[in-house]
């Protein structure tokens, strides 16, 4: 089953194609200077291609986004947005998962799977949100990710997506592989992955970039069989871990 575009597992480069037939793939770039080139070289690649890539997350505030980021852990972006159209119109604000019984939201949420860590975090994030924010979600990095069910990634998504602000680059299961094939990293964890991209992308492009990295490895990029035979980066990129 596809997962949501911001769930966390990182998927590996189990990558198997028929690549004969295709250019040889140039060399991953190994110099610094080079990965920031070829970092670049995707940057404009994927603009062109996906000028408005967005969050699939539908959401109305930030608070709801950060209920559906939550909610997308291990699901898909469609299975979030289908629970999240009565969950909210149920229990529209803070308060009203503040005040929610676990168990009710646990039955809400179910479908999205993981649905007891996931209802736990909700109630206790919403509680948090009402007691120390006034229901409002902080525009902060440092307090969110002091809030229950709210790591670095989801922080990233709602900081970036609903304020605007570029604190990191949300690196997913779609961000980690395509970086990896495409020569930018070696690493594995997500937040080293998300260390060398801050460091190679200019921070203006951070929040893109994922919207477009996410839509290529949705449609392009696929974890077991990649379509580098109509991929508009075939040229440059290496294709680490892709079966040739
Ligand atoms: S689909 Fe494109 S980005 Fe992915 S491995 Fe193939 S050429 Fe590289």
């Amino acid at each position: 089953m596809p997962v949501s575009t911001y769930q966390g597992s990182m998927a590996g480069n189990r990558s198997s194609t028929a690549t004969e037939g295709l250019p040889p793939a140039p060399a991953p770039p190994v110099e610094a200077a080079a990965r920031k080139r070829q970092a670049g070289q995707i940057v404009r690649y994927l603009a062109k291609e996906y000028p408005e890539a967005a969050c699939a997350l539908v959401h109305r505030n930030p608070f709801e986004l950060l209920v559906a980021t939550i909610l997308s852990a291990q699901c898909t972006d469609e299975r979030v947005n289908l629970v999240t159209k009565d969950l909210f119109k149920k229990y529209p604000d803070a308060e009203a998962f503040a005040a929610a019984p676990l168990a009710a939201i646990e039955k809400a949420i179910k479908s999205t799977g993981f649905f007891r860590n996931k209802a736990k975090s909700i109630k206790a994030c919403s509680t948090a949100l009402v007691e120390q924010y006034g229901g409002d979600v902080p525009q902060e990095l440092a307090s969110l990710v002091r809030l229950a069910g709210v790591g670095r990634k989801t922080a990233n998504v709602v900081l970036g997506v609903a304020f605007g602000q570029a604190t990191g680059v949300v690196v997913d299961t779609h961000v980690g592989r395509l970086s990896r094939r495409l020569g930018l990293t070696a690493e594995t964890d997500a937040v080293k992955v998300e260390a060398e991209l801050m460091h190679l992308l200019p921070k203006k492009e951070w929040i893109d970039f994922s919207h477009r990295m996410i839509y290529h490895g949705r449609q392009v990029c696929l974890a077991r069989r990649p379509r580098c035979e109509s991929c508009v980066m075939l040229s440059i990129c290496p294709r680490v871990g892709v079966e040739r």
